[in-house]
């Protein structure tokens, strides 16, 4: 195990497999995570865990990697197929949780929540006034998702309750109720808020760059609740500098974590938060009792709830 995980959902471990938890205390260093990893069978991964061939080759006997994560970018699939590793992830249950962030940005952005209150702990609170730190309206936008999966739809369903047309971009043909499917060229000059919810590949690494940028609105709001490599962050902080879109609210950034003289800190309508997308404690105990489930489900010759195809085949099922 990388990390700490409930002993309680930990529990059905035990009946099968000798199970070792990381104690010193943060992340694993590399080099102790290749010592513990040549004589594992299986292991409980996080996102922050680098997983390469290098690793893959000091885990001879390695079978199966559960990562406590939907998104596998910190993954090298492939080299896991190379391997015959097979990789287990949780996706669904961190989803409804992950649209409500989105909403959450989506919202303190817009309405520039960060803003107002800072200006109230700076003791500048002063009389009432109609005119005074007007923003535009959340319910009425039109929202932009950019990867239109389990968590975009989550979002466009919350969108529907605010009135909010939704448009969206997909490789695939899909049918999304109330929501329009359009090329991100379209997409990109129509949306008052474009939210970023793809996953994390080569092709989609830098997608929302200079020239996407350049096509949203002045007023126009980017929401990065995906990973940070989707957006290109030099292009960011020009239009930011610019003034040539509205703001942003991220989630995620390059890099991670941003450090605290970062020029992307210095926008007050740029909203950043560390990477809390799914955490919540009943998501997170969701996601590491799926991973506990598909590393029990792997050892116990069962076919895992949540895995790759790209990266093995099963022993049982398909
Ligand atoms: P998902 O169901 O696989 O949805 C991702 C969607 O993105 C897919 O349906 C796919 O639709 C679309 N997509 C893939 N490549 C694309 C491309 N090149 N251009 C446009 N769209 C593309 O995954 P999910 O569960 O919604 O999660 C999405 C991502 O969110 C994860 O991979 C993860 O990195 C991130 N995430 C972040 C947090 C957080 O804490 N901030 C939490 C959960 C997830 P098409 O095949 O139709 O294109």
């Amino acid at each position: 195990m990388s990390d700490f995980i409930p002993g309680d959902i930990l529990e059905p471990l035990l009946d099968v497999a000798d199970v070792e938890v990381w104690d010193g205390g943060g992340h694993v260093p590399r080099a102790s995570l290749l010592e513990k990893l040549a004589t594992c069978g299986g292991w409980l991964s996080m996102l922050s865990d680098t997983i390469d061939a290098e690793l893959l080759d000091a885990a001879p006997g390695l079978e199966v990697i559960s990562q406590m994560s939907v998104g596998v970018d910190n993954i090298d699939v492939a080299a896991c197929l190379d391997h015959g590793v097979v990789v287990g992830h949780t996706p669904d249950v961190l989803t409804e949780t992950t649209a409500d962030t989105a909403f959450t940005l989506m919202a303190a952005a817009v309405r520039r929540l960060p803003e107002a209150e800072a200006l109230v702990r700076a003791g500048a609170w002063g009389p009432w006034d109609p005119w005074h730190f007007l923003s535009g309206d959340l319910h009425g936008s039109t929202i932009g998702i950019v990867g239109m999966g389990r968590i975009g739809q989550a979002i466009a369903r919350r969108a529907q309750g605010f009135d909010m047309p939704v448009l969206f971009t997909s490789r695939t043909r899909k049918e999304i109720p109330d929501a329009v499917r359009v090329d991100i060229d379209e997409l990109l000059p129509r949306s008052d808020i474009v939210v970023v919810a793809a996953p994390l590949n080569d092709e989609t690494r830098g997608m929302i760059g200079r020239s996407e940028l350049g096509l949203m609105r002045e007023t126009a709001y980017l929401v990065n609740i995906a990973r940070g490599p989707l957006v290109d962050t030099a292009a960011l902080v020009e239009a930011l500098a610019a003034g040539t879109i509205g703001g942003a609210a991220l989630d995620v950034t390059d890099p991670e974590p941003l450090p605290p003289d970062h020029p992307l800190l210095d926008f007050p309508n740029c909203l950043v938060v560390p990477h809390i997308g799914s955490a919540t404690l009943p998501a997170r105990r969701a996601m590491a009792r799926l991973a506990v489930t598909n590393l029990f489900a792997f050892l116990s010759g069962e076919p895992m709830p949540a895995w790759l195809p790209g990266s093995a085949r099963q022993r049982l099922g398909d």
